[in-house]
Parts: structure tokens; sequence; C-alpha cells
């Protein structure tokens, strides 16, 4: 440990247990950074940034850790923001909440509950997943079908620039320091016509709102850091039901997904049978001979309305279903989504010889070609040996897939190699975005010239400049590293990078049981 640099810096801790402590978050990589810092106040963070500046230190901006593509790790300075910048408040008469960049998901939604609201994305991990991650990652939940991305529901963010002044970023607040010039403007076509992207900047979001807030939102601690959100909330809708459709064949989607979009409904989720052969194994109960089961859900204004959507999806499908079972109350979809809840807790679980990694875990596709592209990665994991649980936000086009290899198998990593090169081929080929709501990480950022072009990656390079001169914030991550390896620095394997095992046992667990709010430090504690 080293002394603070000045009376209101946070310290720095270099010691080897706090860095180890810091070399993961969920997702493939085990990176072991130069020092950790975890600042208590805007007021130490601002030194904290301003000494980065002075010294030419790179600082890794963190939530709770949960992203999935590398970007809380790395070897710079750790920016530990999931504990200093907590706190929410409600003001029911505007429908806002005020929310430290620390606190999460849950806390902001437990608050505003009493108050008959809610901030609708709901990512998966909304029990541990911080403000600041949520809004750095545009993240999104299975009721982004309806609801969008997080990005919608900004209303305005309090930062700490790269030249460590502090600002409130508001929504029709107007541009920043970087504006896209109107012989280029054309360019943002471009950009994937998903219903979900959370790769590169916004400029498309940005071209449209001329709001530079649209940029700092999914920019990954690329551009600023995040201490405090203000959140749009909306009602909790008075109703909700559901039902859980089966099918014979993986096919039947092309079809089934665009007529319950058309419905208009808050979650359309995938399980696809390799998926539900795990829930299975962790004691849930799966109807026999799916290739998958998809999971609805309709809020309305009144139960008859919401009971009445059921029906017309029900009789509307019937021709095409194997499994219907409905819900209309909620303890039936408590019931009904008992088996989603299952399949994350499932698949940290696997035996030693099949690790869960996440490579291609985020791709979305227009969503009239959400078929082809399942069939496509089946194909691909056929031919690469390599098999694959694919799950998630099927009515948007975007499905979750993780790669199952056997590590203890020689050649993994190569097979492994293969189906991050296939995917990505055929996402290309089918206009989709490699990123719904994870971001790009350090996995992804060397992927993104193939998807938007070199002009755009050219105006990508022009916004970091902009905002971040001595490229101090979080380098490698959107704009890649001279040296972008996505495959290294694995977290699996003989190669990976030693660290006491204890924190090793420690950080498995915590990735098995996706409980990432636990403060890291408490890892680095001797046992
Ligand atoms: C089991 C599981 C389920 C998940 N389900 C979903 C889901 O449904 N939807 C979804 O969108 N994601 C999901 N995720 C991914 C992850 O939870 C989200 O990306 C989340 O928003 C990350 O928040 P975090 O606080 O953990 O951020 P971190 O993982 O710590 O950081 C993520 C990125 O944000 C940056 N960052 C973090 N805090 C700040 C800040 N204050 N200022 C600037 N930059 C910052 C980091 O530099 C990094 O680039 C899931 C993850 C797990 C493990």
């Amino acid at each position: 440990m080293i002394p603070r640099l000045t009376s209101q810096a946070p310290t720095l801790l270099t010691d080897s247990r706090a860095r180890a402590a810091y070399a993961e978050g969920a997702g493939i990589y085990r990176t072991i950074p130069q020092a950790v810092a975890v600042p208590k106040s805007v007021a130490e963070l601002q030194v904290l940034v301003r000494w980065a500046a002075e010294t030419k230190t790179t600082l890794i901006p963190r939530g709770a850790g949960s992203g999935m593509p590398g970007g809380n790790v790395g070897r710079g300075v750790i920016a530990d923001l999931s504990q200093g910048f907590g706190g929410v408040a409600v003001d029911p008469a505007r429908r806002i909440a005020r929310a430290g960049a620390s606190a999460t998901w849950a806390q902001v939604t437990d608050t505003a509950r009493p108050y008959g609201l809610r901030l609708p994305p709901d990512p998966s991990s909304g029990a541990v997943a911080t403000c600041g991650g949520m809004v750095a990652t545009n993240a999104a939940g299975p009721r982004s079908v309806r609801f969008g991305s997080v990005r919608r529901w900004v209303e305005a963010l309090d930062i700490v620039a790269a030249n460590s002044a502090t600002r409130t970023v508001r929504r029709e607040g107007g541009a920043g320091p970087w504006h896209l010039a109107s012989d280029t403007r054309h360019l943002v076509s471009r950009f994937p016509q998903t219903r979900k992207n959370s790769s590169g900047y916004a400029l498309d979001a940005f071209a449209e709102s001329g709001d530079e807030l649209d940029l700092f939102i999914g920019s990954e601690g690329t551009l600023a850091l995040v201490t405090a959100v203000e959140w749009r909330l909306d009602a909790i809708p008075p109703d909700q039901a559901g039902v859980a459709l089966g099918f014979a064949s993986l096919d039947a989607l092309g079809e089934v997904v665009p007529y319950l979009v058309a419905l208009n409904p808050s979650a359309v989720e995938l399980l696809d049978r390799t998926l539900l052969s795990f829930v299975e194994q962790a004691g849930g109960v799966v109807p026999s001979g799916l290739a998958c089961l998809l999971l609805v859900e309709f809020e309305r204004e009144t139960a008859a309305a919401a009971r009445g959507v059921v029906s017309d999806a029900v009789r509307g499908l019937k021709p095409l279903t194997t499994h219907v079972e409905t819900a209309l109350d909620r303890a039936g979809l408590e019931r009904l989504w008992g088996v989603r809840k299952l399949a994350s807790p499932a698949l940290a679980r696997l035996p030693v010889t099949q690790r869960s990694l996440q490579v291609i875990e985020d791709g979305c596709v227009p969503l009239e070609r959400l078929a082809e592209y399942i069939a496509g990665i089946r194909r691909a994991s056929d031919h690469r040996g390599v098999p694959v649980a694919i799950f998630g936000h099927a009515g948007d086009g975007h499905v979750h897939v993780n790669a199952l290899p056997d590590t203890t198998c020689p050649g993994w990593r190569e097979a492994l190699a293969g189906l991050y090169e296939d995917v990505t081929g055929l996402l290309v080929q089918l206009g989709g975005t490699p990123s719904g709501e994870h971001g790009d990480g350090r996995l992804r950022a060397g992927l993104l010239e193939r998807f938007f072009g070199p002009e755009v990656m050219a105006l990508f390079r022009d916004v970091k400049r902009a905002y971040d001169p001595l490229g101090i914030l979080n380098p490698g991550v959107i704009i890649p590293a001279a040296d972008w390896a996505p495959l290294a620095d694995l977290k699996v394997g003989p190669d990976a990078a030693p660290i006491p095992d204890d924190i090793a046992r420690r950080l498995r667990d915590i990735e098995r049981s996706a409980a990432w709010a636990i403060p890291k430090l408490e890892l680095a504690r001797e046992p």
C-alpha cells in the first residue's frame, strides 16, 4: 500500500492481494491491475483523475464488476466507484429518481415502488448492477422489448471529466466539445438497424438528439466517470399475464417472434434446449421434447386486457406450439419466470470440464433475421465442436450465447477462436451488432471496424480524442489497443495469471452466484 498523494486523494492500493481481488469481472478475463483506488467522494475522485492525467496513468472505472466484455478489468489503476456514491431519492411528482453511481438497479426500484413507480429496463443482474455501470453499458433487460434500453430513461448525469472538472450533462442540454460535421452525418446510416445496440459510441442517437448525453451513455468509462444519474421513472402497470410457449423446432421462431412482438409484449425471452437441460439439472421442471421455450409477458391496464392478449397469443400460435402454460396472475408469472431465473446460476454451476465462456454472448440482429442467426450459431457450434447455450431477449432479436468448451481437451482455445470468428462473420452478414446490451469492452473493440466501417471508426476516434485527449480513461475499450488480442488473458486454463488460491476461489464463487455486489476489498483480507 502506498500513502495518499494529498490529504484529499484516495489511498492507492498496490499490494498483490488487493490487485488480485480486482483481476476479474464477469466474463472471460483475468488481468492484474497496477493498483486499486476506492474513492469515497467526488472530491477524492477528482484528485485521482488529476493525478492520472499528470502521471499519464490509465484509470479503469468500475462498478460492481458484473459487466461481461472486460471493460471493468485492465492493467492500469482500477477506480472502484461501487462504494462511495450511494443513495437514491425519488421525486414522485416529477417521476424522477436521483441515484448515486454506486446505487444498484434494485435500490432504485425498491425506493420507487412505494410511489407506484419503477425504472422499466430491468437487467437480470439488477440486484448488483450499479447505476454507473448500467449507464456506461447502455444496459437493458427482458422488458426492453417494450421499454428500450436505459438510454431512454436517463435524464441527466453528473460526471467527472478527463480533465477532472465536474459537471452535469442533461437531456436537451446540447452538444459538448464534439460535433458531427454536416458532411459526416450520413455515416450514421451505417449503424446496425437493430432494436438494441451497445456497440461503439452512439453517434446515431447523438445525431438525432444533438445531446452529448447520448455520447456518454454506453461509453463504457472511456469518456468520463459518472458519479450520479437522474432517472426518469414510469408507473408500475396494474396488471400482467403471461404464457410459456414450447416449440419442437427453432425454425418456428422466424414466424412466432414477430407475431408476438406485434402484440406489444413486455417480455419475450428464449431458452434453448441446452439451457433447458441445465435448468432441469438445477431442479427446474421442464416439459420434454422441446427445441426451445419462449416466456412471454404482457402488461395491461386491466386483468381482462392482460388475459385477453394471452388468449389471442395462444390461439394465434396454436398450430406451431407443442407446449402451452398460461399464467394469469402474479403467482403464476413468478412460477413461469422461475425457469428463466434458474438459467444463469445453472450455467455457472457447470462441471470443471465445461466452462461457460462469454465470447459471442451479446449479438443482436434485425428481428426478421433472428431465426437465421440462431441456425447459423448452431451450425458454427457443431462445426467447431464447441457446445453453446442460447437464451435471452428474442423479442429484440437479441440472444445471449454462452460457449461451453471442455477446457480439459487440447485445442479448445483454437475451437473457441473459430467460433468467435464464425459468429462475428454471421453478425456482419445479417446486419447485426456484436453487442445488444453488454458493450464492447476489450473483447469486441477490434471488431468494430468490420461492423461500422473505417469512416465511422475514425469518428469514434475523434470522439475519444475530444473527451479524453490524454487517453487516460479505459484505453483499449471501444477503441482497440494496438496489440488487441480478444482471447488472451483468460481466467481459465494453465496460462491464467497467478493469483492467491483463496482469492481465485472467492472470485469463482462470486461468478457462480452472480454475487458481484460483494466489496472486492473483502477478498483481499488475509484468510
Ligand atoms: C448473471 C448476469 C446477468 C446479466 N444480465 C444483464 C442484463 O439482463 N442486461 C444487461 O444489460 N446486462 C446484464 N449483465 C451485464 C452487467 O450486469 C451489466 O453490463 C451492468 O450494467 C454492469 O454494471 P456494473 O456495475 O457491474 O459495471 P462494471 O461491470 O463494473 O462496468 C461495466 C462498464 O462500465 C464502466 N463503468 C462502471 N461504472 C462506471 C462509472 N461510474 N462511470 C463510468 N464508467 C463506469 C466500466 O468501466 C465498464 O466499462 C449481466 C451480468 C451477469 C453477471
